[in-house]
């Protein structure tokens, strides 16, 4: 794109303003918090645990397989050396999307109110999420990132995470003290490598759990 229209798409997306920042990826709705785990003072940290299976398993539906380059980052997410599998102990497996499916990715329509969102849709027995739907808002990304690859990536990171339990936190709140997780809830599409990775903090709570 050339330089004016680039200024024009900055503009746009500074203009959705601090509301936009706040509700850049959606947490995990609060009202079947009584489904989650054991509570503790630093509750890992999600409300809602994930159940632990052989493999963390992840599928596309069909809109979402439609484009290529959402699928392509969310395997990369998911089980290249830069994503789930390199950076904590669990296990990833795409398959075809069945009951059994841990992580469902999914086309949403998120009303211009995030990039993604994350939902329990099954439990088990136990109380542990067995199935999670991931929506990803495509559309919004394509209009308002200035890099929708690294945008899309960042997305998937942080709703993924979601999914592996973990909780999300706003800029400046890090539990480390960093800016270092795609677990920082706003808007970025800067590319830069903690835009896809936990961080320590993260990182640390997912394999205790995984282990
Ligand atoms: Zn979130």
């Amino acid at each position: 794109m050339d330089q004016k229209a680039g200024q024009a798409r900055r503009r746009g997306r500074r203009g959705r303003g601090a509301m936009g920042v706040g509700l850049a990826v959606l947490t995990v709705a609060v009202t079947t918090m009584t489904n989650g785990g054991p509570a503790s003072a630093d509750p890992y940290p999600n409300e809602w645990y994930p159940d632990k299976g052989t493999y963390h398993s992840f599928c596309f539906t069909l809109a979402f397989a439609q484009h290529s380059g959402l699928v392509s980052r969310a395997r990369y997410s998911m089980d290249n050396n830069d994503g789930v599998e390199a950076q904590t102990v669990v296990d990833t497996d795409e398959q075809s999307c069945s009951a059994a499916t841990d992580v469902v990715f999914r086309i949403g329509d998120l009303h211009g109110k995030a990039y993604g969102s994350t939902d329990c849709v099954r439990w088990n027995g136990n109380g542990y999420c067995d199935s999670w739907a991931v929506d990803i808002d495509w559309e919004v990304i394509k209009q308002d990132a200035v890099n929708d690859g690294y945008a899309a990536r960042f997305t998937l990171c942080h709703e993924i995470g979601h999914t592996l339990g973990v909780k999300h936190y706003p800029a400046g709140s890090s539990p480390d003290g960093a800016t270092n997780s795609c677990m920082l809830s706003l808007l970025t599409d800067t590319g830069a490598a903690w835009t896809r990775s936990y961080g320590a903090h993260h990182r640390s709570h997912i394999n205790n759990w995984f282990a």
